[in-house]
């Protein structure tokens, strides 16, 4: 039986391990956090990622941990309500596409392979020869036939295998920061919004979830700070949103005490191959789209799907490459289009898509114009025909 490393215990690492145990491989899941890591805004499961989850038995659980999110608020500075939308809309979602949060849906199917899979935590591989052999911060070094990197945007794997990042991540030109927050303002389902020029806070409630998350997104040059110092990463923040009026004082007071944070870079990965030796990537260290596209997870589910099916049947890397590849770049191309909508630049911009956002439900042809926001984003989720590999065995969801 193959031995397959996979670097990663994220969406992709946990899904390709899934896939790879269910067509009969040997996956080994290494993972540098101590557990699976929680936390993250919500994300949404849509297209050809909704059969992927189906036909691994997971698509009820996930819809049971939906969202529900109803609305969307815009205020201004002074707490007033500009205009609100139905949460859909605002996400972008059609018909089946169901929305979770992201460390609900890593859990879900960390649940799902937990049995089967062997998972090394707190450890990262620290080389992989041309012979197979991976070394590890902490392990002992093992033998594998094949490394799978799915180890996230900032990848050690494909930084040992394709070399230094700064060739493979492009900048958008924003970076976004996510926390866990007390719910405050009492948000049932509802997304409150406060844009100004270049920034945008968000915060959320869900049905399931006494806290509320925020999110902040803004224009920024590229930053340079350690990623694993947590203390900076809150001070840039705090200085990116600094004089911002409505409730972002009480926002980022909280997210000072917050225990889970994400801040990263708005970037896409780019790159000419996701594979070399025996190295292979997935998610998005191989096809980064941005949280702008909406798309990271549900490319990252139908990849795993892809990756394990071709490596089962005979198209290995290749064949994964060459099923992926234009799924993966349709997506992208949703990102630095959603950011032009996620973080506007001018007053005169901002005005113009709030008029339009308080008089769109009033406006002839809304539905036209709805379309033309959800359109694209339903054509990219569904721009793949997934093969019908075979696989062996299946394991029910512990729900
Ligand atoms: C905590 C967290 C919060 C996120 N929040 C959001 C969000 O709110 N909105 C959004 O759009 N996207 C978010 N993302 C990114 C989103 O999850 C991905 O775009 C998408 O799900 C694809 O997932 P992935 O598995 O390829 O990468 P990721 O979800 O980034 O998972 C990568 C995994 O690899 C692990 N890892 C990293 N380096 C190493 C290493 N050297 N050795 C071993 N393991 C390593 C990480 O700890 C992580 O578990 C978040 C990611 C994380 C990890």
């Amino acid at each position: 039986m193959k031995k397959i490393l996979i670097s990663g215990a994220g969406i992709a690492g946990t899904a390709t391990a899934y896939w790879l145990h269910r067509h009969g491989f040997a996956p080994t899941v290494v993972e540098r956090a101590p557990a699976i890591r929680p936390g993250g805004y919500k994300v949404d499961v849509r297209g050809a990622a909704l059969k992927v989850v189906e036909r691994m038995g997971l698509l009820d659980a996930i819809r049971a941990r939906s969202t529900d999110m109803r609305l969307a608020t815009y205020y201004d500075g002074t707490g007033r309500g500009l205009a609100t939308m139905d949460a859909d809309l605002f996400g972008g979602r059609l018909g089946d596409d169901v929305e979770i949060m992201r460390g609900e849906l890593n859990e879900l199917l960390y649940d799902l392979t937990r049995d089967d899979v062997d998972y090394l935590f707190g450890d990262s591989i620290t080389s992989v020869s041309e012979d197979g052999l991976v070394t590890f911060e902490r392990s002992e070094p093992r033998r594998f036939d094949l490394v799978v990197g799915a180890d996230g945007l900032h990848s050690a794997t494909r930084r040992l295998a394709f070399g230094e990042e700064s060739r493979f991540v492009h900048d958008l030109g924003c970076h976004i920061s996510i926390c866990t927050v007390p719910n405050h303002l009492g948000l049932d389902r509802e997304e409150a919004v406060h844009a100004a020029p270049g920034r945008t806070a968000n915060v959320y409630g869900t049905a399931r979830d006494a806290n509320a998350r925020a999110l902040f997104i803004w224009s920024s040059p590229p930053l340079s700070y350690d990623h694993r110092d947590t203390a900076r990463q809150k001070e840039l923040l705090a200085e990116a949103m600094a004089g911002m009026g409505w409730e972002v004082p009480r926002l980022l007071a909280a997210v000072r005490e917050s225990a889970d944070f994400y801040f990263d870079s708005v970037s896409q990965v780019r790159m000419e191959s996701w594979s070399r030796g025996r190295v292979v990537l997935a998610g998005d260290a191989a096809h980064c789209a941005s949280p702008a596209s909406g798309q990271g997870t549900s490319l990252a589910l139908v990849g795993a799907y892809v990756l394990a099916g071709e490596l089962a049947e005979g198209g290995g890397a290749e064949g994964y490459e060459a099923e992926m590849r234009p799924f993966a770049a349709a997506n992208q191309a949703l990102g630095p289009a959603n950011l032009k909508g996620m973080v506007i630049g001018s007053r005169a911009a901002l005005w113009t898509q709030l008029t339009m956002l308080r008089l769109l439900p009033r406006l002839p042809g809304a539905e036209r114009m709805i379309s033309r926001v959800t359109g694209p984003i339903h054509r990219a989720a569904n721009a793949i025909t997934l093969k019908d590999y075979q696989p062996r065995r299946r394991r029910q969801p512990a729900d």
